[in-house]
């Protein structure tokens, strides 16, 4: 629950995977791609085809949260994603010992539930941290990106550093993913 960049970096990277961010072209198509954010993300799971749809919604409202960009709207439906998931809160100790916050799912929480509780705590504490003008469009003319800034300075300004920097790194990079797939 501390790692709240990480959680947040999840969060914006599951919006950016919209087909809105990519001219149409969803980046969570199907099972495989799911695994591979998961596994980006470090979330253990093998995604089912019944997943898929669900995570999808999920990053749809992700999104409506990212964009409110007024913290009472971002706190509210971050808290709604996190009690979605939620099953307990409490302290566990790390690999060295030291006692952190844990969140853990409920039980019977599907993938989306969990994305969504991991999704919703990485906002909350991007959004305690550092406030809500973290949470911002990403500046390429060419890209309808979202993320929240985690940096230290504050200074970033692409949903996808290494791309929208110029699009015709985002061009390249999507025929080498054509290519790959
Ligand atoms: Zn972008």
């Amino acid at each position: 629950m501390d790692d709240y960049v990480r959680l947040a970096g999840l969060a914006t990277e599951l919006v950016n995977t919209a087909p809105g961010v990519w001219h149409g072209e969803d980046q969570l198509a199907d099972t495989a791609d799911l695994r591979a954010f998961l596994a980006e993300h470090g979330v253990d799971a093998e995604p089912a085809a019944s997943d898929l749809d669900a995570v999808r919604e999920l990053r749809t409202r992700l999104r409506e949260v990212l964009d409110a960009r007024d913290a009472e709207t971002i706190a509210s439906g971050a808290s709604e994603l996190v009690a979605r998931g939620l099953g307990t809160v409490g302290l566990a100790a790390d690999a060295r010992g030291h006692q952190q916050w844990c969140a853990r799912p409920r039980p019977d929480a599907d993938l989306a539930d969990r994305l969504a509780l991991l999704g919703g705590l990485g906002v909350l504490g991007a959004l305690r941290t550092l406030g809500p003008e973290r949470f911002r469009d990403c500046a390429s003319d060419t890209c309808s990106g979202v993320f929240i800034d985690t940096t230290r300075p504050g200074r970033r300004r692409y949903c996808m550093p290494d791309l929208c920097g110029n699009r015709a790194n985002v061009a390249a990079y999507r025929a080498r993913r054509r290519a790959d797939s």
